[in-house]
């Protein structure tokens, strides 16, 4: 069994996105299976410095992880994520047939959030 995680920014209607993929190993896990790297950390080379006054939190972002205890994906997603960009979430990690739910987490706020 594949278990799925990733970070995701979109930036002006464009989605930047990573995936990493764990073999599911029941007794090794924890609680939840996560992406290996922050946003922070990974903002330069994904979005390759092409937005050079933007920081990893100035656009809506969100993470995938696995909740191993309930057995299905969470998908965080900041506030100004549309139905339309949740979409294409759900299809470039393929989660069409998988059991997820969707949360709108206040950790993920967008500059944009900040100023409401
Ligand atoms: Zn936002």
């Amino acid at each position: 069994m594949t278990i799925k995680t990733g970070i995701f920014w979109f930036v002006r209607g464009e989605m930047i996105a990573d995936r990493y993929d764990y073999i599911f190993e029941e007794q090794k896990q924890g609680d939840f299976i996560d992406y290996p790297h922050s946003h922070f950390a990974m903002w330069d080379k994904l979005s390759k410095n092409r937005f050079p006054y933007a920081d990893f939190a100035t656009y809506p972002r969100g993470r995938l992880l696995f909740d191993v205890k309930r057995g299905q994906y969470l998908l965080y997603l900041d506030r100004c994520i549309t139905e339309e960009e949740t979409k294409r979430l759900l299809d470039f990690y393929d989660l069409g047939k998988e059991k997820y739910i969707l949360s709108r987490d206040e950790h993920y706020s967008c500059d944009k959030c900040c100023k409401l």
